[in-house]
């Protein structure tokens, strides 16, 4: 039996997923996933899922903008960290039903992890409060860092974003600012960069004003931090250039992005894939990636 995925999304037409399965599945002989993207406009969503659940080869499908938050009102269960994210991007069609999980969180603590960053009774500056800025704060106070403090221009949604985490992660302080200059110097052993500045071909991208941001959060990393920018294209961002000129450790989103997408094969078959094997498709797939994101436009 042949297994239908896809990712969904809209617009769609730059999304790397399917290279991204494509390669793995070659990889790993799998040549039975047959994997699409479909543009799904937002008032379309249930007529997709419907589809899904009518047809018995789908075995999952991974959500990109506009579906993450949607999803979870329309599936059956959601795992407890898509729960507290407050958004999926993958789903698993099991027995019938529809699971929504988050892979973006796995994805920032496997590139964490690999780049040997401990986070206990450390403090944590993280840049943002959309949906990646939520899957890097729950994946950081897993590792029950003292503190983490959420920069963003839009105060409220970061007062938001603590308050729904502060029940859930006791042992972890949590605050919110909308200015840079009030963090105090020498201070965080992790920066997360979880905003589009910097991203090529955005509208965000990195100006004077920006840079500046950058260049304060920077002054408020410990000498020894370390730097992590959630944009993979460029590799090589505005905030990374900034960190190594204090000589930060840096971590760009390349590896979260690969990371995510194992996760999801994981997922959807059942953890089939070896440390030694999955160490050698990361890699593989970096490059494979690199020489894609060098010659064209690109989005996950
Ligand atoms: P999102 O939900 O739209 O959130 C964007 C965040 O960036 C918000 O906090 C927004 O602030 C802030 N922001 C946007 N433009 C800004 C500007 N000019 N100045 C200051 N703040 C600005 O997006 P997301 O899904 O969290 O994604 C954020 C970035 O993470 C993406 O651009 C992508 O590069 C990266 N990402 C990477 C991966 C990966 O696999 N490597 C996966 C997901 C995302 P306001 O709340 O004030 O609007």
């Amino acid at each position: 039996m042949n297994f239908k995925a896809a990712v969904i999304g809209h617009p769609i037409q730059h999304s790397l997923s399917p290279s991204i399965f494509e390669f793995v599945a070659k990889e790993l002989g799998e040549k039975r996933l047959a994997y699409s993207a479909q543009d799904v406009k937002p008032e379309d969503l249930l007529k997709f899922l419907k589809a899904v659940r009518e047809d018995s080869s789908w075995i999952g499908f991974n959500a990109t903008i506009p579906h993450k938050e949607a999803i979870l009102k329309a599936v059956d269960d959601v795992a407890p960290a898509a729960h507290s994210v407050g958004a999926a991007n993958v789903v698993h069609v099991k027995d019938g039903r529809l699971q929504a999980y988050n892979t973006d969180v796995l994805g920032i603590e496997s590139s964490l992890r690999q780049a040997g960053v401990s986070l206990k009774d450390e403090k944590v500056l993280i840049f943002g409060a959309g949906g990646a800025a939520r899957a890097a704060a729950f994946a950081c106070a897993s590792e029950k860092p003292s503190q983490i403090v959420i920069l963003n221009r839009n105060l409220p949604r970061a007062l938001s974003l603590v308050s729904d985490y502060a029940a859930n992660f006791s042992e972890v302080t949590f605050s919110a600012t909308d200015s840079v200059q009030t963090l105090q110097t020498d201070q965080f052993s992790l920066l997360i960069q979880a905003t589009p500045i910097g991203m090529a071909h955005h509208e965000s991208s990195a100006d004077h004003s920006q840079l500046s941001i950058f260049q304060e959060m920077i002054r408020a990393a410990r000498p020894n931090g370390v730097a992590f920018d959630l944009i993979y294209r460029p590799e090589r961002t505005p905030f990374l250039i900034e960190a190594e000129k204090k000589g930060l450790k840096t971590i760009g989103g390349l590896y979260m992005l690969i990371d995510q997408a194992l996760a999801t094969w994981d997922i959807w078959f059942a953890g089939s894939i070896s440390q030694n094997l999955r160490s050698v498709l990361r890699e593989g797939l970096a490059n494979n990636l690199r020489q894609k994101l060098n010659s064209k436009p690109g989005d996950q």
